[in-house]
């Protein structure tokens, strides 16, 4: 039985990754931070055949200890401060965390090592908020960075130093640029669950508006159960590599809306939003469009879930769970 230790098991990926692994017939170990993190139950009750262990990427020994524990065949890296609005108020905790985290546990990788024969494999979760300011569309390996927020510049540092552990040490450390993924696990601070959320509250009469900043923001949004196969399929290969992890179609806020409102039955959705600049970013990335042809060519990797049926499904959930919600309020 294969051994895969997760971190950021309790983010949304984190669930997705952890499903898929257990399904592939991995035994799936969770990092976990804090102190009685309610959120530790959360996932052993969605996952029972989840191990959940306790460390923090700010920590190097409880690293250590976690990778001595596990003796994992693969480490996954999820854990970050992931937010981009909350890297401009928090940036040397997001540094530390987003940044710094990924060389602490490459480290405790490298000293712990794996087995002679069986050395383990790293996966980590770049972004593609590393091209911020884009130089070229779409962008792919070779299109250079340019972060415009502390995440980005975070991701950069944690993207260099995997390849630099793969060339300096011989890791098979691999990296995901991973361009937006969403799904009914997003938190309620990003913009599309904000969306999904805001509409199905609004269709059950329990807000009036949703408040956005930038709606003319443009973003390569897709289904995050379709991108942790190829986290999966990238530790697979023979050598490691980066790739890119896109839908390759671009969609501004406007267009979410336009989409989520008509899946609520609205025909138009500009009463329904307020918009409001404390929520834009001191500095924007416009538009970001991935191409993913090097991971259709040698991972076999596409995407499955378009925009439509992302809106759809996260819709469709947020009006059960907030129906669900209300329900219990009344009783
Ligand atoms: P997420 O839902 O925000 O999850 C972040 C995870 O990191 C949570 O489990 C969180 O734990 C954990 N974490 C935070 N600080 C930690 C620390 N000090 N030590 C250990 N764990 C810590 O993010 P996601 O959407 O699943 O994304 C997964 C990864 O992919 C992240 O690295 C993100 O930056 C990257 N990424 C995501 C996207 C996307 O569109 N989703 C795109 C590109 C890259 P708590 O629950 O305890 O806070």
């Amino acid at each position: 039985m294969k051994r895969a230790l997760v971190t950021g098991i309790t983010g949304q990926d984190g669930r997705h990754l952890a499903e898929f692994l257990v399904g592939k017939g991995y035994q799936v170990f969770g990092l976990v931070r804090g102190q009685n993190n309610p959120k530790a139950q959360m996932v052993q009750d969605e996952n029972p055949a989840l191990e959940v262990i306790a460390g923090d990427l700010q920590d190097l020994s409880s690293l250590i200890a976690a990778i001595e524990q596990v003796q994992p065949d693969e480490v996954y890296n999820l854990g970050a401060i992931s937010f981009v609005q909350l890297s401009f108020n928090q940036p040397e905790l997001t540094a530390d965390i987003t940044g710094l985290g990924v060389l602490r546990m490459l480290e405790a990788i490298r000293v712990v090592g794996g087995a002679q024969n069986n050395p383990i494999r790293f996966y980590q979760a770049s972004s593609s908020e590393m091209f911020g300011k884009v130089r070229e569309t779409p962008q792919n390996e070779s299109t250079p960075f340019h972060p415009r927020s502390p995440y980005g510049v975070a991701k950069v540092f944690g993207h260099y130093t995997t390849v630099n552990h793969r060339e300096s040490y011989g890791l098979h450390a691999s990296s995901g640029i991973c361009f937006n993924h969403e799904g009914p696990r997003r938190g309620l601070e990003f913009v599309t669950r904000k969306v999904t959320n805001g509409m199905a509250r609004i269709k059950l009469g329990l807000q009036n508006t949703i408040t956005l900043g930038n709606l003319e923001s443009a973003r390569d949004w897709g289904y995050a159960g379709d991108y942790v196969e190829a986290m999966w399929l990238m530790l697979q290969q023979d050598e490691p590599d980066d790739y890119v992890l896109a839908t390759g179609e671009t969609h501004t806020i406007r267009e979410l809306l336009v989409a989520a409102a008509r899946v609520a039955g609205y025909d138009d959705w500009s009463p329904l939003v307020n918009q409001d600049e404390r929520f834009e970013r001191p500095a924007e990335v416009d538009i970001l469009t991935g191409d993913a042809g090097k991971a259709r060519e040698k991972l076999g990797w596409q995407p499955k879930v378009s925009f439509d049926e992302l809106v759809e499904l996260m819709y469709e959930h947020d009006l059960k769970e907030e129906q669900a919600k209300a329900d219990t309020k009344r009783r």
